[in-house]
């Protein structure tokens, strides 16, 4: 089979590969049918993290069809549609029934060394059971447009809502969002579709982020970042606000994130750090500041957000500005690189 294989900074290249096989009983083979780039993957492309070597697999979101299962495997059948979270999970431990499925002693993330990545034609999802959901009707229920947004499922809507969680809004509350990314894009979606939030400030400087933000139930925009930033949003609201999230990872949005709140304030955090932000304590200690910060559990929230994706009117797919076949992966990671396209889907 064929998969995106990483080359070096900036070179990502398809390569036959041994095809995705059964290892152990709890095993399923899954044929790709959508897959796409993460902004996280980009850090790998870029060259910033030099411990990821030449050779290295790729991708850890994908959606697909079921070829094969392994005898252990009760719920997942061969021709389901599943929808994979970006790590896999036996869904069964105490971590997993706590809803942290991301912290399971069982988990992994594909495309991580010895595993298959998303970005190829087929990938072996370890505890199918635990880790698949199956998607009622199948690849005959589902249009373009459906098919977009479950695969927006396996990460980024996933965490854009786990991130509005973590800051602790709730139904009629006010939230600021940092970052306009699919992940922050989705946060602003999750924090006002699903958790009911009256007011959604998003910090975004770009005007198509800005607009597809808009469209996903932001109230206001404030197109400034650092020092700036805080002061906009402070004279927007009338006060600082009492929960942020943070969906980029890198310092300067944590500075914002902390400067941004009222005391007592709760910032969740999903962006994922790759250049070490340093959590400045005494901020935080002086305003009696709550950080939250993780990985979000999408299996958590897979079964609830696929219905709502199946019911319609929540589409988190949107994200996905660009769709390009397989055959050209090189070139969806180029365009997300260089913010061409906010997120770009793979089509096999
Ligand atoms: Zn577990």
């Amino acid at each position: 089979m064929k998969a995106a294989i990483y080359q070096g900074p900036g070179a990502v290249e398809i390569h036959d590969v041994p095809d995705a096989t059964l290892s152990r009983p709890t095993d399923a083979v899954v044929r790709v049918v959508r897959a796409c780039v993460c902004g996280s993957d980009l850090w790998g492309y870029r060259g910033v993290l030099p411990n990821k070597p030449s050779g290295s697999r790729l991708g850890h979101e994908f959606i697909g069809v079921v070829e094969e299962v392994g005898a252990e495997v009760r719920e997942v059948k061969v021709g389901d549609l599943v929808v994979a979270p970006f790590q896999w999970c036996d869904n069964t431990c105490e971590t997993c029934r706590d809803g942290i499925q991301t912290s399971c002693p069982n988990t992994g993330t594909f495309g991580a060394a010895g595993a298959d990545g998303g970005q190829g034609e087929a990938v072996r999802v370890p505890f199918a059971d635990g880790t698949c959901v199956v998607v009622p009707g199948g690849m005959a229920a589902c249009d373009e447009a459906t098919l977009a947004s479950l695969l927006a499922l396996t990460d980024v809507a996933a965490t854009g809502l786990h991130g509005a969680v973590l800051s602790g809004v709730e139904r009629g509350d006010e939230v600021v969002v940092i970052g306009d990314g699919a992940v922050g894009l989705n946060a602003v979606l999750g924090a006002s579709a699903v958790l009911g939030a009256e007011r959604v400030v998003l910090v975004s400087t770009h005007d198509d982020r800005a607009a597809l933000g808009r469209e996903f139930g932001a109230t206001d925009i404030v197109p400034a970042r650092g020092d700036e930033g805080v002061e906009a949003v402070a004279a927007l609201l009338g006060r600082k606000p009492k929960h942020v999230v943070e969906a980029v990872g890198n310092p300067d949005a944590w500075d914002m994130a902390i400067a941004m709140l009222r005391p007592g304030g709760t910032v969740g955090s999903v962006g994922v750090p790759h250049v070490r932000p340093e959590l400045p304590l005494f901020p935080v200690l002086r305003g009696n500041l709550t950080v939250r910060a993780g990985l979000a559990p999408a299996r958590h929230y897979l079964p609830d957000l696929l219905q709502r994706v199946l019911a319609g009117g929540y589409d988190p797919g949107r994200v996905f500005d660009l769709t390009l076949p397989f055959g050209e992966v090189a070139e969806a990671y180029r365009a997300m690189d260089e913010r061409r396209s906010i997120k770009t889907m793979l089509a096999f």
